[in-house]
């Protein structure tokens, strides 16, 4: 039995852990759930799964659910609630499905108990990656990525030694928008861009696959995780959405990882690797897939790409201004605040006036954060 920690049991990920915690009862215990607001969907998961804590980011939500479920599970509040609830030595798999910067902190804490990282949430790494990376070594700690590009590399690399590893190659759906020119994604809606062709998703990642910024730092992610270049992480477009990541090695072979989209399968083999479990929820039939496409992203369109490999070349904080200052550009657009196109030009206005500090710590990490928020708060 398996005891699992899920952050951010409310949203789309979460609900895929949860649903394979009720196929798999005999297998996976849950012990905690976290939700920012969503106490009702909050309320019915605490009814069937029976944690023994809860947190609720919005303190006054907090409190209404205490009232509601009457003493049946502890109910935490706040970014101390999520750190208390991680803190604690109860659990064996971190289930990391936070959204945003939210999700470094409470990482941090599951590392230093030796636990397994179940990581969906990429800007853990985007902002922190090399510390993160350090951190898990220095505890040994496992760190299994949910990001489907991730988890399909790191299963091409099982029983492959990274001295014969080419290249990576991460594919992207395109998003929404594939079929645009340039000059019409300046009149795009909200509706719009939260209409992803091929994954069903949380708002914040759905609008980063339509600026293609989730795959600029998925970019990130991989180059932390795999400890490769950025010259050997290759981005490909691929609409379909069926080959979820490729390892080409030295010899010229190529291994993919592939599937009808669906995250219950990286979910489920971060949480079983180094096993694999019998389960028939994913189905794959090739007979009924008219073609399989790929090419060339057109970096000039999709800026936000572009802007992401120039953040892994300035290095050191630079990724965390430019993951700051996505999440406060993304924030403004769902708001209709600012433009579809003007995503991009507040992400490079904030690289290009905070300065980049090359060595990097915690602390650094946090004040970086905080002041690139502040200084496009402030814009939009
Ligand atoms: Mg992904």
């Amino acid at each position: 039995m398996k005891k699992l920690l899920v952050l951010g049991s409310t949203g789309s990920i979460g609900k895929n852990t949860l649903d394979l915690a009720r196929a798999f009862k005999d297998q996976f215990e849950i012990i905690g759930l976290s939700s920012n607001c969503s106490i009702d969907e909050l309320e019915k998961q605490i009814l069937e799964f029976n944690p023994k804590a809860v947190v609720v980011k919005d303190k006054e939500k907090s409190a209404q659910l205490k009232q509601r479920i009457a003493g049946r599970c502890e109910v935490l509040s706040g970014d101390e609630g999520l750190l208390e609830i991680t803190k604690r030595d109860n659990y064996d798999v971190l289930v990391t499905a936070l959204v945003g910067f939210a999700g470094l902190a409470p990482t941090i804490e599951a590392i230093k108990l030796k636990k397994r990282i179940a990581l969906a949430n990429k800007e853990t790494l985007v902002v922190a990656g090399e510390l993160i990376i350090k951190l898990c070594e220095e505890h040994g700690a496992e760190l299994i990525p949910i990001d489907s590009e991730h988890s399909a590399i790191f299963q091409c690399m099982v029983g492959e030694q990274k001295k014969y590893v080419n290249k990576i190659i991460l594919t992207a759906s395109g998003g929404p928008f594939l079929n645009k020119n340039k000059e019409e994604l300046s009149s795009v809606t909200i509706d719009e861009a939260l209409n992803h062709p091929n994954w069903k998703m949380g708002n914040k990642i759905t609008i980063d696959s339509a600026t293609m910024m989730n795959k600029g730092l998925e970019v990130i992610e991989a180059f932390w995780l795999f400890h490769l270049p950025k010259e050997k992480i290759e981005v490909i477009i691929h609409p379909q959405s069926i080959v979820h990541s490729m390892v080409e090695f030295t010899d010229g072979s190529i291994k993919a990882q592939l599937s009808t989209p669906d995250m219950k399968l990286p979910i489920l083999y971060a949480l079983t690797y180094p096993e694999r479990i019998g389960y028939d929820g994913v189905h794959t039939d090739f007979k009924k897939m008219a073609n399989l496409t790929f090419f060339e992203p057109d970096f000039d369109k999709f800026v936000c790409l572009k802007i992401a490999y120039e953040a892994i070349e300035a290095g050191g904080t630079a990724p965390c201004i430019l993951n700051a200052s996505n999440e406060i550009a993304v924030d403004s657009f769902l708001k209709g605040k600012i433009k579809f196109t003007q995503i991009p030009d507040l992400i490079q206005s904030a690289l290009d006036s905070i300065p980049a500090d090359k060595a990097i710590n915690l602390e650094k990490v946090f004040e970086t954060d905080l002041k690139t928020r502040e200084f496009l708060n402030k814009k939009v």
